[in-house]
């Protein structure tokens, strides 16, 4: 379903992120969970993409596994870093012959060494692209960083690139995990005083272990980790079960303090796993995903 018609249909917007699994245990045990996804009744569901197209068929394998094979929704990430225009071109054809009506368009982080096509510098470049794609007009998302990305440390710049970027035929912003909620509630407010009016969903990573967290730390460059939760975790370090149960009960604080201030949507990095995810369900008191996404 277009993100325009999602939009229109849930009042709050509820996404799950995937990653497309290396291994075959990896992909077998992710299949064999996607019921427990589809029970949550998520609005659309995502899977990542390895910048440069290391993932490229796993990604679109999986995209079109899920749109086959169950009644979730999937929107596949692209990355444009090292890929020419004529693959982008290409990767758009296989999605639109798979009936995939939306695209998370990103830059991607770069590639060391080799000799890559450098059609595209920045994701505006790709949304452009995505959006004069003559075959179908997908529902376009992009990326967003309430605590800054780190590239661009000029705040003022990065809102200004993102401002840019939203003009070029953006339909929705996924921000970066976050884990203090008024770093997300500034962000907001920060893109309403530059004129940003697009559709925002905060992104939310239940932190499952101490490993998971540093890697996370990684790759999510600029995020901050609260000390309070940081105390919580490393106080139960020893403890695997508690730790997962600390970062699931801090991200459903975080959600039911995000629906309580009117949030448009939140987008799960679930990692592949789902029982963080059922555990803040349910602490949302949601007996079912539709009736949490539609109520007031
Ligand atoms: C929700 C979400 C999902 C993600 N999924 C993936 C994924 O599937 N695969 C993956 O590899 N990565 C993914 N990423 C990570 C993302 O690709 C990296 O964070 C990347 O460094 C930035 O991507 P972007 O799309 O925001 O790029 P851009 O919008 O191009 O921004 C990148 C940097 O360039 C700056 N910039 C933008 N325009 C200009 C300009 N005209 N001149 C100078 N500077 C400019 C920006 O301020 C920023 O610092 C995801 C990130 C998020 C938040």
């Amino acid at each position: 379903m277009h993100m325009h018609d999602i939009l229109n249909r849930d009042k709050t917007i509820f996404g799950f992120e995937f990653f497309p699994p290396k291994t075959d245990d990896g992909w077998d045990g992710l299949v064999s969970r996607l019921h427990t996804f589809e029970a949550l009744e998520p609005s659309f569901v995502s899977v990542t993409y390895g910048a440069g197209g290391s993932t490229r068929t796993k990604t679109h394998d999986l995209v079109c596994h899920i749109a086959a094979n169950t009644s979730l929704d999937p929107i596949p990430h692209l990355t444009c870093v090292g890929h020419s225009k004529q693959e982008i071109t290409t990767i758009l054809q296989s999605y639109q012959e798979a009936g995939i009506d939306n695209i998370l368009a990103l830059r991607g982080d770069k590639q060391q060494g080799g000799a890559t096509p450098q059609d595209f510098a920045h994701a505006s470049e790709l949304v452009k692209e995505v959006r004069a794609f003559a075959g179908k007009s997908f529902g376009i998302g992009v990326a967003g960083f309430p605590e800054g990305h780190p590239e661009t440390p000029n705040r003022l710049v990065q809102m200004d690139h993102l401002k840019a970027k939203v003009e070029c035929g953006v339909d929705w912003i996924c921000s970066q995990l976050f884990f203090n909620n008024n770093a997300f509630y500034d962000w907001v407010d920060r893109c309403d005083v530059a004129g940003i009016a697009t559709p925002t969903l905060a992104g939310i990573m239940p932190i499952t272990s101490i490993a998971g967290m540093r890697r996370m730390a990684e790759l999510a460059g600029g995020a901050n980790f609260p000390a309070k939760l940081q105390r919580r975790l490393y106080r139960f370090q020893d403890d695997a079960d508690a730790v997962a149960k600390i970062g699931a009960t801090w991200a459903a604080e975080q959600c039911a303090d995000l629906l309580d201030n009117n949030v448009r949507g939140i987008h799960f990095f679930t990692m592949n796993k789902s029982t963080a995810t059922e555990q803040i369900y349910s602490s949302l008191g949601a007996l079912s995903g539709s009736k949490l996404r539609n109520s007031h």
